[in-house]
């Protein structure tokens, strides 16, 4: 860690100097990428005291790396975490949290609208080995109190929820649970720092998908999970290496590493991007309703308080039936086949704006009924608001309309 005391630092500074230290051996100021599968001790003796932690070090790569570790300690701390543990993929992230922490006969309260493969697991995987699931709106608190059973360990959400930007609170959630010695894990991929904390909102578990925001570049797929050091040491220890064996691969951890150095200036102009086109969408007379956080109203108090004041970048809309006499999803792939800069691609941010359509891509495995319970409609857009100059996305936009 810098000799400067980060706690005191702003998010800017820690973002850059969090976890990394200048090479102790070559003065390197980027931190190098231990490209290496094994690590070689000097004697029998020390790889017995490495093996069982008795000497701190590496032993093999699927265990611990060190530029991988440096990327671990920058995201702790950015979190507010006591430790974290780096995944090849948020997927990864997500099947060793959930290896880790439960067993046959444990029941899990879902969130009923996340990732699509994140509700494959959850509807599917999990009920082979014996774990229950109740799929519960959980920005309703007594929906969430009503599902609880003496066998539940993990309440598991996503705040703002992947595509229907519904925002859970997740102080409320976790103080119920924990009356229930049951742990609260968050999918923080719609709202990394410094937009929201939800260990410091109290939950025991904050994950991502690295391969969004963190990264930040679209060239790494990552993840990462975070929480008290006995949880991870628990997900490292009996998951991550093992059953799932998701390790990321010392160059990616190097290239979020250096993409996080960025992330409080990427953020912001995210996050002013997102506001500006949810404005314009809901602006539009041929946009039915618009999904982002706060804008219509609702919610205001907990997203300033949970998300310091940001609304994120990510927003959902849907179009109008009958627009010169077509379906809403007709009409909407009309006007996306129309786009010049903005890109049909799914995942999210990405410096380039981003636009797919969930109930085919990112949420096409669920079936339909799951999906519209869930609030996925058939002609429900998604779109990553990206870096480029507000006004170019909107000429774009404007453009693509017109063409309809
Ligand atoms: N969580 C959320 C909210 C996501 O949107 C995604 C992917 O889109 C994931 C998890 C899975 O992450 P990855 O694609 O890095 O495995």
């Amino acid at each position: 860690m810098s000799k400067f005391d980060l706690s005191k630092a702003g998010f800017g500074t820690a973002a850059i100097h969090a976890g990394q230290n200048p090479d102790p051996v070559y003065g390197a100021l980027a931190t190098p990428i231990f490209q290496t599968s094994t690590y070689c001790f000097e004697t029998v003796e020390e790889g017995c005291g490495k093996f069982s932690k008795q000497i701190p070090g590496f032993v093999y790569s699927r265990s611990g790396n060190p530029t991988t570790a440096a990327l671990e300690q920058k995201i702790a701390f950015l979190e507010g975490g006591e430790a974290c543990v780096a995944t090849a993929s948020g997927m990864g992230a997500i099947g060793s949290v959930l290896v880790a922490l439960l067993k046959a006969g444990d029941h899990v309260i879902a969130g009923n609208c996340v990732y699509g493969c994140t509700s494959f697991v959850m509807h599917d995987t999990l009920a082979k080995f014996g774990v229950s699931v109740s799929f519960v709106d959980t920005s309703d608190l007594k929906a969430v109190e009503a599902a609880i059973r003496p066998e539940t360990k993990i309440i598991y959400f996503e705040t703002p929820t992947n595509p229907t930007m519904v925002i859970t609170d997740i102080g409320a959630i976790s103080e119920l649970a924990h009356k229930h010695a049951i742990r609260v894990v968050v999918d923080n991929t719609f709202a990394p720092p410094p937009i929201q904390y939800p260990i410091k909102c109290g939950a025991d578990i904050s994950l991502h998908s690295v391969t969004k925001y963190l990264n930040g570049h679209g060239d790494v797929i990552g993840g990462a999970v975070v929480g008290r050091a006995d949880d991870i040491a628990l997900i490292r220890g009996s998951a991550m290496t093992k059953l799932c064996g998701s390790s990321p691969s010392p160059f990616n951890s190097y290239l979020v590493l250096r993409g996080m150095q960025t992330l409080e200036l990427r953020m912001a102009r995210h996050c002013a991007n997102g506001a500006a086109l949810a404005k314009w969408l809901a602006a539009n007379p041929y946009v039915d309703r618009v999904y982002y956080p706060g804008l219509d109203g609702a919610q205001s108090e907990l997203i300033k308080k949970q998300m310091n004041g940001f609304t994120g970048a990510m927003i959902s809309f849907e179009l109008k039936d009958g627009v010169n006499g077509m379906d809403s999803f007709t009409a909407c792939k009309k006007m996306i086949n129309a786009l010049k800069l903005v890109s049909i691609a799914v995942s999210l941010g990405d410096p380039e704006t981003l636009i797919q359509h969930p109930a085919s891509m990112t949420h096409g495995n669920m079936s339909k009924e799951d999906r519209l319970a869930a609030g996925i409609s058939d002609g429900l857009i998604r779109l990553s608001a990206g870096l480029e100059n507000t006004e170019d996305l909107i000429s774009d936009f404007e453009q693509a309309f017109a063409a309809i």
